[in-house]
């Protein structure tokens, strides 16, 4: 079949004629592996996986791992037939810290087709149309940040309890068995990474490594959250990447860094005609990505507990780190989309909870809207925005939207926004609002039913 064709060229062009006619179960072997951990993720970012013995995962991959869409975040029914899962053997990944299983993305089939609203599928299609009418790709850098947290969530390490923490030297070397085994196993990957630092909350870090195309970083980042809650527990710790755990503390923040490349390699993202070192592509991708920013928060901040890191009024380390105007600047951290020095585009808009394909596809599609309408960013904001004193970051709030206020309009808005229904696929875009509002209603109703603190405290001696 064409998919199997594909598949036996990606492993010749990865790894050369040494693995031409081998199959995953010889490239088991010779590994020394036991089990596939045969992965993919849902419309909520959350993994799935089967574990598939070596000796049968030929047989499995033609075939595909069967799953119950309806028991994972999918619009699927009961009465549906099995999601596959068909591996990409380009993304096999031996799992750091336990050696025998080759973890491996995949990409999801229904009915004899690609599912359409398959995150990885949704991802690979943009990047297709981005190809076909620019000829250009997109290459991704993502910080990613977690909290090691205990068991019941709370701050793990009694003694990290500054009220400005950033970077704090011992707070991070005593977390450093974790720290450790997250690098080397980075480097045993290839991935390049190159720092790991604790961040601007207690119980907070963040490791960085090189970026790359897309597909590979969005495959990385799904990766690197299953890395790090197994690494965390197997030191009797727990990761988590929630938006906002503490309402004091900064939240968890997942800056995308972007840029767009020429068949040759050449990033097309510098220039001179633009403020900033942009060139006039990256302003209109730029500016594409501004105008939908209201509707990019659905996928961009994709919890309600989203909306409480995007809103947050202060933290006990003075800056919230996350923006709520959309405004673009130059190397300055209180606007919605910075520009390094480098020529590339930083969108600090996603949180942790962000799904590691459904956001890079979204921020695509805006941006090619931005190329296709020649969009323009407007002026950048070089102030402080965080400064609610200063004349000119309130000049900047005047002309800009905010962003929403809750998941709710959030989803509204993504509705509304043609680029997306263009780009994503309608029916990707109605999955996605299909499952996003029940889980809305799902907390309206825990809502309704609870008589918060606040009503106590203000109404008990009413
Ligand atoms: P900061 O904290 O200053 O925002 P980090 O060093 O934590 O930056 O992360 C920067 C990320 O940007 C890294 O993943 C890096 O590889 C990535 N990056 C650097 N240059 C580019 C580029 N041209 N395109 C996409 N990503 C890039
Ligand atoms: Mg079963
Ligand atoms: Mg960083
Ligand atoms: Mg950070
Ligand atoms: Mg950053």
């Amino acid at each position: 079949t064409t998919a199997w064709w594909w598949w036996s060229r990606r492993v010749v062009a990865k790894e050369g004629a040494r693995w031409s006619s081998s199959s995953l179960r010889e490239r088991g072997e010779a590994l020394g592996l036991k089990f596939y951990q045969f992965s993919f993720v849902d419309l909520f970012g959350q993994q799935r996986s089967k574990l598939v013995p070596v000796a049968r995962a030929d047989e499995i991959a033609a075939s595909g791992a069967g799953f119950a869409g309806f028991a994972c975040y999918l619009r699927l029914a009961p009465t549906d037939g099995d999601v596959l899962a068909k591996p990409d053997p380009s993304t096999l990944t031996v799992l750091p810290w336990n050696r025998e299983v080759g973890w491996i993305s995949c990409d999801l089939e229904w009915r004899g087709a690609e599912l359409d609203h398959g995150p990885r599928n949704v991802l690979r299609r943009v990047l297709g149309t981005l190809r076909d009418k620019y000829g250009l790709s997109m290459k991704c850098g993502v910080e990613c940040e977690f909290f090691l947290v205990d068991g019941v969530g709370g701050v793990s390490d009694r003694l990290d309890s500054s009220p400005k923490p950033c970077y704090d030297a011992h707070a991070l070397m005593r977390r450093y068995a974790v720290v450790r085994e997250l690098v080397l196993g980075m480097e045993a990957l290839g991935w390049g990474p190159y720092q790991a630092d604790h961040e601007d909350a207690n119980g907070q870090f963040e490791v960085n490594w090189d970026y790359a195309d897309a597909l590979a970083t969005a495959d990385r980042v799904a990766f690197f959250k299953y890395m790090t809650r197994s690494v965390a527990e197997k030191h009797g710790l727990r990761a988590t990447f929630m938006p906002k755990p503490f309402a004091d503390l900064t939240g968890s923040g997942c800056h995308c860094h972007v840029s767009l490349h020429a068949p040759d390699d050449k990033n097309v993202c510098a220039g001179e005609d633009r403020p900033h070192g942009l060139s006039k592509i990256a302003a209109n991708f730029l500016g594409g990505i501004l105008d939908a920013a209201p509707a990019l928060a659905a996928v961009a901040n994709p919890t309600v507990n989203s909306y409480r890191r995007i809103h947050a009024s202060t933290t006990t380390s003075g800056a919230t780190w996350s923006p709520d105007a959309v405004c673009w600047g130059g190397n300055n951290r209180t606007v919605l989309v910075r520009v390094p020095e480098a020529p590339r585009l930083e969108l600090r808009l996603a949180d942790m909870a962000a799904n590691p394909y459904l956001w890079p596809a979204a921020l695509l599609a805006a941006g090619l809207n931005g190329l296709d309408l020649g969009s323009d960013p407007g002026d950048p904001a070089d102030c402080n925005m965080y400064d609610a004193t200063c004349p000119r970051a309130a000049a900047v709030r005047s002309r800009v939207p905010k962003l929403p206020s809750s998941l709710r309009p959030a989803l509204a808005n993504f509705s509304a926004t043609p680029a997306f229904r263009d780009y994503l696929g309608s029916s990707t875009v109605d999955a996605y609002l299909e499952l996003k509002s029940r889980h809305c209603d799902d907390y309206d109703r825990f809502i309704a039913a609870h008589v918060s603190p606040w009503e106590r405290d203000h109404y008990l001696d009413v």
